[in-house]
């Protein structure tokens, strides 16, 4: 549970990107310690690199755009949340194209298969940004704030909806909750929304293979919901998502109110600003043999050895 992690074997796959509707194939490669998560484009002469770190992103309207060495790559944050939701540290994910297949809209997809695929442990101890005080960062009414203590997510959500409203869900980050509770949440849109996109070139790729398509009234999936309050804990698949970027676990409670990629966004970059509320945590040997109970627990405590 200390130990950094990556995968076992290589795996690939192939789905279709959500706002180009063009086939996209990844391929995901084991890497050594300390490598941190990190995107080549494969597609383009020289394979240019992306980093996974919130200094990357370049856009984060509808969904999370990374970009470094003249290129970018879009929707990258629901294959980064099952990477992290599982405690995968170091991972080199090969891309064909400018954006992550869609999949069916959740991290269900990937996670499964790096389930399948396996993951092990490297022999390096993984560190930590431990919280040391609250930090709080409020936009208009949105809000998003951390507090010392064992990881956890809590999010609310406020949509005037007849089938959402207001939606909260709170989840301790393991990788078992994740798998369970989160990855299966799919990403939600209105259809006024959709088809405005449309209009606009965006989201061809969209249908409802791929979203939870909700009317005035009604969800339109012939399948209706996955959970009652899915809206919500794919709020939470975003921030897990989005928290990768932070290139370390963070060790805290997590408060977030309607909240969005950009404020996810921005409350990283206040939180690492103010280096007075956090450390660096690298669990000692001690600390590994016989956790002593003032130490936090580990993050990914759970996942299958
Ligand atoms: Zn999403």
């Amino acid at each position: 549970m200390f130990w950094q992690k990556t995968l076992a074997h290589p795996l690939s796959f192939s789905g279709i990107g959500l706002h180009g509707g063009q086939a996209v194939a990844v391929a995901i490669y084991p890497a050594q310690a300390n490598q941190g998560l990190r995107f080549v484009r494969a597609d383009l002469p020289g394979r240019p690199q992306i980093r996974a770190h919130y200094s990357r992103v370049t856009d984060c309207t509808r969904a999370t755009t990374l970009g470094e060495n003249g290129c970018t790559l879009s929707t990258v944050e629901h294959l980064l949340a099952a990477l992290w939701g599982l405690g995968v540290d170091n991972a080199l994910i090969q891309v064909q194209g400018p954006e992550l297949p869609i999949m069916d809209g959740s991290a269900a997809p990937f996670t499964r298969l790096l389930m399948e695929t396996g993951l092990r442990s490297l022999p390096w101890p993984r560190a930590h940004v431990l919280v040391k005080r609250p930090v709080e960062l409020r936009e208009g009414d949105q809000w998003m704030r951390v507090f010392p203590g064992d990881p956890r997510i809590s999010y609310t959500i406020d949509f005037p909806h007849p089938l959402i409203r207001r939606q909260r869900y709170s989840m301790a980050v393991k990788p078992g909750g994740f798998r369970r509770e989160i990855a299966p949440a799919r990403t939600f849109g209105f259809l006024k929304e959709v088809e405005y996109l449309k209009a606009n070139g965006l989201a061809l790729g969209g249908s409802l293979d791929n979203a939870v398509v909700l009317d005035d009234t009604d969800v339109l999936n012939p399948g209706g919901l996955r959970f009652p309050e899915e809206c919500v804990r794919h709020k939470i698949l975003d921030a897990v998502g989005d928290l990768a970027l932070l290139g370390m676990p963070l060790v805290g409670r997590l408060e977030v109110g309607r909240g969005s990629h950009a404020l996810h966004l921005k409350f990283m970059e206040h939180l690492m600003t103010q280096d007075d509320a956090w450390r660096i945590w690298i669990p000692s040997a001690r600390e590994r043999r016989n956790r002593p109970r003032w130490a936090p627990a580990p993050l990914w405590e759970g996942l299958p050895a």
